[in-house]
């Protein structure tokens, strides 16, 4: 099923992102703490004329990690080689990558916490110091040849940082945070995008598309590609505020950004559980998800705008939500 809010990436978005994609830091919008701190690294390694320092990028998908990475790449000057943890099977596909690369380049590895164990030993000293171990012949035969390598910038990804091993967490000079933006920033992200696209957008209509993408720029943008089909063929092209309205209505995205698969999983907390405390695995189980889909994706936002709570005892759904949809807590003293 093809969810308009998932804040995954999908085929669907391949050529649409590419477009999108700021090119420059400048151009980057929100996210000022890691913006300013980059810079100054930026500005100094390449003072230095060495290569920046390897950089661990972390937060929920969407956010503008595989963006910002490409960004830095772009104002080092370097070459943008990527990957991802799961394409690197055998250390032998490392080897191959790592030998390829030119002086300074940036190596982007996305969902790093999924390397194997094998393939993050010889990542170990390519990252601390720019060689390669490898392994020649079997048994009493067997000696380690060491290669050298040209110093290269890694830039890791990942949605879970609590998963890296901590050998490999450790190795990343500057580790930075993204965080769901704000509704400003969102509504900068909408009309720079209408405005790339070419579509009139009114500055209310950019607001509410923003204060309904879940703090996540790769979905604003892909309402606003929904939203534009639907001004171009109900209207004169234009975006208007109720035009969005309406066109959210139909793509089911509620005031908040909550889609069915939100509402399906509170409201089944709420009436199967009575709001909780329940398990992550239960929950999944009862809405058909699997937990680290519901872990990964749904859940930090729902935590985020406050409609759900970690409590030791399970998750909990707030008075918040509970208000959202018009009901009433359960009156039991339980909470
Ligand atoms: P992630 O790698 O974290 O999953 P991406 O870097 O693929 O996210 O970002 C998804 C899309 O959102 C990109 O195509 C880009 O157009 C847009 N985007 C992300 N961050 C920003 C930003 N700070 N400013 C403008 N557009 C952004």
């Amino acid at each position: 099923e093809e969810r308009v809010i998932s804040s995954e990436a999908s085929t669907f978005d391949d050529g649409f992102e590419q477009t999108l994609r700021p090119q420059r830091l400048v151009q980057y919008i929100g996210q000022e703490r890691v913006k300013h701190n980059l810079g100054i690294f930026i500005e100094a390694a390449k003072q230095r004329e060495e290569s920046l320092d390897h950089v661990l990028l972390y937060g929920p998908p969407g956010l503008g990690k595989t963006t910002l990475a490409s960004v830095i790449a772009n104002e080092m000057g370097v070459n943008f080689r990527t990957t991802s943890g799961p394409a690197i099977e055998r250390p032998g596909d490392l080897a191959a990558i790592v030998s390829s690369l030119e002086p300074g380049d940036v190596l982007f590895i996305d969902e790093i916490h999924r390397l194997s164990r094998a393939v993050e030993e010889v990542l170990y000293p390519a990252m601390e110091d720019f060689c390669l171990d490898i392994v020649v012949g079997k048994g009493p035969e067997a000696r380690s040849i060491r290669f050298d390598l040209p110093p290269f910038t890694l830039i890791g990804a990942t949605t879970r940082a609590g998963s890296l091993s901590a050998p490999l967490r450790d190795r990343f000079g500057v580790p930075l945070r993204l965080d769901y933006y704000d509704r400003a920033a969102l509504a900068e992200i909408v009309v720079r995008s209408a405005d790339i696209f070419g579509a009139p957008i009114t500055r209310d209509a950019a607001e509410e598309m923003a204060m309904r993408s879940r703090g996540t720029p790769r979905i604003a943008n892909r309402l606003l590609r929904r939203v534009r089909d639907f001004a171009q063929v109900r209207g004169n092209g234009e975006i208007t505020l109720p035009t969005a309205q309406e066109a959210l209505e139909l793509l089911q995205v509620d005031s908040h950004g909550l889609d069915s698969i939100d509402h399906k999983l509170l409201l089944s907390m709420i009436e199967r559980f009575r709001g909780g405390p329940v398990g992550l695995d239960t929950i999944a189980a009862s809405i058909g998800e699997e937990s680290a889909t519901i872990e990964d994706v749904y859940e930090p936002y729902l935590l985020q705008v406050g409609f759900l709570q970690r409590t030791p005892r399970g998750r909990v759904v707030t008075p918040r939500a509970y208000e959202h949809f018009g009901m009433d807590m359960p009156d039991d003293g339980r909470r």
